[in-house]
Formats: structure tokens, C-alpha cells, sequence
């Protein structure tokens, strides 16, 4: 049978993009379908200007640090049309390389929303092509309570681009994108609440970790709220919105911003009525190589419920390309996926946690901490310390978890994950020689 494609690919995000152009690297005809915008969550309202927005936090702060090296500057203001207008012409520059990459590659773009017709079928707009295989990397999309007054809050997505920057904002959640944001509005002087629905924010990190991130954060000036929820949302005649709390409580703000997850994006893509098994969540049901339920259907990405990572979506890419054209038919290991969270200081870990640990090995383990105030702030004179741990497997000197809380974490975690993924011992840690003075030397002198 002969298709319009030997592969569409719907969905230009991290996923869709690496997919498409290493297929089409190999010959492969290959068409990409997006309806929003190339390099999807990452580029657009992800990663990148979530970075942006991280550095820019960073600055004032950095101010009150030069004090303590005799350096006196004066932050003046801060202009957030300037930050907002030159990230999102970094975007614009971004989603034109992503445009030449996938037309250098040989990919066919169809600029429009996809829904599948069957197996071998997909419409676009008015038009229809058929393809041999269909990819699906959609993605996924915000998730906001259904509470009153829900509509008058924001998401991150919205936060990319507010008119004005908000005096006073409550972030609700507790996950990467609650205490990032956190971080971000805080940093660039807004007086920020961070209302959490449990004891403890970042569910699922080495709980030293999170306690001690969670200290820091407080002493930033981010004023977290735990086992807080907001019952309602109304508009003050001033135009600022009154959240009424479970506990009773109000709270006034000019921004709120829902961080409390994100859904699979399948909404209209006619999956279930192709055989495309989903779970409850949304999420699409897929086998090794990436395969659904129907033969010619494949998904991966945020879109198949595996960690919502840009670098987990591209390994998948590349594993699932490898697959098909390569003959590569060993599965992707999800094991040591190292992670960020850009909060100041940033959280970074790579591998299991000591709850992690010590449910899979009990007592066969020992545990290294360190907690320190880096040489930075002995000068500077503010509060910040850094925190390091690292899990040992005791009955084989294994390190099995690395985690640190302190600035640059995640550059240095990085380094870190290939050790572990090596199968590095704690010996082979304490035989390498440190590079000094820096806080990554403490890895390799924790006794
Ligand atoms: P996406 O990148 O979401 O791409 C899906 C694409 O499909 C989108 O462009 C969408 O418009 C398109 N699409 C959807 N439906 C259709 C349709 N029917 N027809 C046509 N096109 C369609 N990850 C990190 O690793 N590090 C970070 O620092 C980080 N920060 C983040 C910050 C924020 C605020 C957010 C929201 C996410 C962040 N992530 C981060 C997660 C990362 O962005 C995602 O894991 C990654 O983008 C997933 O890639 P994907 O290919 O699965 O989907
Ligand atoms: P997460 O799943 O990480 O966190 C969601 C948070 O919202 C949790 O704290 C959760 O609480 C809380 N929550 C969920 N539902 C409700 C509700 N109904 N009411 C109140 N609180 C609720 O999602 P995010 O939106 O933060 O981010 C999505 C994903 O994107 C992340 O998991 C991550 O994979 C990726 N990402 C990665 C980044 C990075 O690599 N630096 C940065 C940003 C995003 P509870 O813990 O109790 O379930």
C-alpha cells in the first residue's frame, strides 16, 4: 500500500522534533503535524522561558551579595516588559531554528491540529493524508482545580506573558513548576505565597531534601502555606482577587497561579475510538518501543505518563527511531534520571531517594550528609547554606542516589548521574581528587 508518509509525526514539541528529523536522517518520509507552536512545551512555555525567568530572579539578590565584597550597586527597578518582550523574542528565534531544522532535515511541516481517522489516516485542517505510522507526542496541558472563581486564576502558561508584573501572587502546588514559579516572582520582588496541600512541598524527593529546600525557600522570602488549599477565587472592586483558604482564612493577591499538574493532551485526537488504550489519567498505554494498542499507533513524551522531562522525551525519540531503522531492540532504561529543580538555591538529584532506598535494600545502606554555608556567603553574609547526600548501598559500596541542594546544583548533579549510571562506588568518589575550592568537592571528601 503506498502511504502520503511512511511516518506523521503529530506534535512539533521535544518528542515530535527529535522523532521527525532522525527518522527522516534515515530516508524516511516523514511529515510533522502542530497546531501551536514548534519546539512545543519546552521551548514555548516550559524550560526555556522558565530559565529566562530564573536568571532574571537571580539578579537581586546578587545586589545584596556584592555588598559583602565591597561592591555597592543600587537595583534600581525592574522592567518586566523588558524581560517578558526579550524572552519571548528568544522564543520567536528559537522556533524559527526549530523550522530550519525540521525543513533542513526534510521533514514536511502541516501547520494545524491533528486528529486520527483511522490507523493509517490523520486530518489536518480540512486535509486528510495517510501514513504508515503515526506517532503521537502531544504532549500535555495545565490542570486547574474546579473550584469558583477557577477562571480567574493563571497557569504557567499564562505567566509567560502577563501585562503587568504582579505586586502580590499566590502559587498553588507543590510540585517542580509551584516552587520554581515561586522562586521566580519572589526573586523579581513580588511578595509571593506558596499554598500547598500537604505537609511538605516537593512529594516524591529524599525528604532531607525537602525539608531543606523548604527552609531555604522560607528564608528567600517565599511564605509557604502547607496543608493549604483555596476554597474560592472572587474579584475585589479594586480588580485584585480574594482567595478564601480551607482554614478559613483570606488571602489577597494580584495574580494566582495554579501549579497543581499538568493532563495528557489527547482532547480530539479520536484515540479511544481507534482501539488507543488509555489509563485513567489520560495517559496513553504503550509497550516498549512505544507501540499503543492499535499496531500502527505509537506515542511517547509527556503524552504516555513516563517522567514529564524534556530529556526523557528526546532519549525516548531516539530509542524508538534506533528501534525501527537500526534493529536497536533493547528497552530504554528509566533508572538514575537525573532532575533540577531551578528554585534558589536549585534542587538537583540524580537516582533513589533514602525512603527510596531503604524500601528496596532496608537496613543495607549508609547515608552521607553535609550541609555547609558555601564560601560565597561567608563573604556575602546572607543565610544561604548548601546540603549534599549521598546514599550508599553498604554490601556492595555502591552510590545509589546523589542530591544536593545549593547554587549550580544541577550542573553538578549532571556530572554527578554519569558516575552513578557507571556504577560508581563511594570508594572510587573518595579516590577522586576535588577540584578546590569549590562546593562540587564536597562530593568526593563526605566521610
Ligand atoms: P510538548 O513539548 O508538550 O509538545 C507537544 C506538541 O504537540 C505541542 O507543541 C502541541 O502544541 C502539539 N499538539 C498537541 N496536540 C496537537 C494536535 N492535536 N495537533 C497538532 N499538534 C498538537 N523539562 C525539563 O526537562 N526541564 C525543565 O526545566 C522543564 N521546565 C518546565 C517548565 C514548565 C513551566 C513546563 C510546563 C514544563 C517544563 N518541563 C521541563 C517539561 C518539558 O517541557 C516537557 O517534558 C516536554 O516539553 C515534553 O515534550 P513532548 O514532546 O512530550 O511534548
Ligand atoms: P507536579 O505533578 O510536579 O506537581 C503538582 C502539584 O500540585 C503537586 O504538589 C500536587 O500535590 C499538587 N496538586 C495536584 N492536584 C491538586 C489539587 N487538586 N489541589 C491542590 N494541589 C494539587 O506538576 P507540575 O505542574 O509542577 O509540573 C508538571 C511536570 O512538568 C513535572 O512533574 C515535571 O515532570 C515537569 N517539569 C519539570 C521541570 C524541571 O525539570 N525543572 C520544571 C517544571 C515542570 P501532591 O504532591 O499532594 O500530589
Amino acid at each position: 500500500m503506498n502511504y502520503d508518509f511512511e511516518l506523521l509525526v503529530i506534535g512539533a514539541g521535544s518528542g515530535g522534533v527529535r522523532a521527525s528529523r532522525m527518522a527522516a536522517a534515515r530516508g524516511v518520509k516523514v511529515a510533522v503535524v502542530e497546531n501551536r507552536y514548534l519546539g512545543g512545551t519546552c521551548v514555548n512555555v516550559g524550560c526555556v522561558p522558565k530559565k529566562i525567568f530564573v536568571y532574571a530572579s537571580e539578579y537581586a539578590e546578587k545586589f545584596e551579595e556584592a555588598r559583602g565584597f565591597g561592591v555597592n550597586g543600587q537595583l534600581e527597578n525592574f522592567d518586566w516588559p523588558t524581560l517578558r518582550d526579550n524572552k519571548t523574542n528568544e522564543i520567536k528565534r528559537l522556533n524559527s531554528i526549530y523550522n530550519n531544522l525540521l525543513e533542513n532535515s526534510g521533514v514536511e511541516i502541516l501547520h494545524g491540529t491533528a486528529s486520527i481517522l483511522d490507523p493509517h489516516r490523520v486530518k489536518v485542517g480540512e486535509q486528510e493524508f495517510t501514513a504508515e505510522k503515526i506517532l503521537v507526542a502531544t504532549g500535555g496541558w495545565p490542570f486547574k482545580p474546579d473550584i469558583p472563581g477557577a477562571e480567574l486564576a493563571i497557569t504557567s502558561n499564562e505567566a509567560f506573558y502577563l501585562d503587568e508584573f504582579p505586586k502580590r501572587v499566590v502559587v498553588v502546588g507543590g510540585g517542580y513548576i509551584a516552587v520554581e514559579f515561586a522562586g521566580i516572582f519572589n526573586g523579581l520582588g513580588a511578595e509571593t505565597h506558596l499554598l500547598y496541600r500537604g505537609e511538605q512541598v516537593l512529594r516524591g524527593f529524599d525528604e532531607s531534601v525537602r525539608n531543606f529546600a523548604a527552609s531555604q525557600i522560607t528564608h528567600k522570602g517565599v511564605r509557604i502555606h502547607t496543608q493549604t488549599d483555596i476554597r474560592r477565587i472572587e474579584r475585589l472592586a479594586d480588580g485584585s482577587l480574594r482567595c478564601q483558604l480551607n482554614n478559613g482564612d483570606t488571602l489577597d493577591a494580584d495574580c494566582v497561579m495554579y501549579a497543581t499538574g499538568r493532563k495528557p493532551l489527547t482532547e480530539g485526537l479520536n484515540l479511544e475510538q481507534q482501539g488507543v488504550e488509555l489509563r485513567s489519567d489520560g495517559s496513553i498505554v504503550v509497550d516498549h518501543f512505544f507501540r499503543t494498542t492499535v499496531p500502527s499507533i505509537y506515542a511517547l513524551g509527556d503524552v504516555i505518563g513516563t517522567p514529564a522531562l524534556t530529556p526523557v522525551a528526546l532519549a525516548q525519540a531516539m530509542k524508538l527511531v534506533a528501534h525501527w531503522y537500526d534493529g536497536d531492540n533493547e528497552p530504554l532504561s528509566y533508572d538514575n534520571i537525573p532532575t533540577a529543580v531551578f528554585c534558589q538555591p536549585n534542587i538537583a538529584t540524580v537516582g533513589l531517594s533514602e525512603e527510596e532506598a531503604q524500601e528496596r535494600f532496608g537496613d543495607d545502606l549508609r547515608i552521607y550528609e553535609s550541609d555547609f554555608r558555601p564560601m560565597r556567603h561567608t563573604m556575602s553574609g546572607l543565610p544561604e547554606r548548601t546540603f549534599m547526600k549521598l546514599v550508599v548501598r553498604a554490601s556492595t559500596d555502591q552510590v545509589i542516589g546523589a542530591h544536593m541542594v545549593g547554587a549550580e546544583a544541577g550542573e553538578i548533579i549532571q556530572g554527578i548521574a554519569i558516575a552513578i549510571k557507571a556504577g560508581a562506588t563511594k570508594a572510587m568518589f573518595d579516590s577522586t581528587i576535588g577540584i578546590h575550592p569549590t562546593a562540587a568537592e564536597e562530593f568526593v571528601t563526605m566521610r
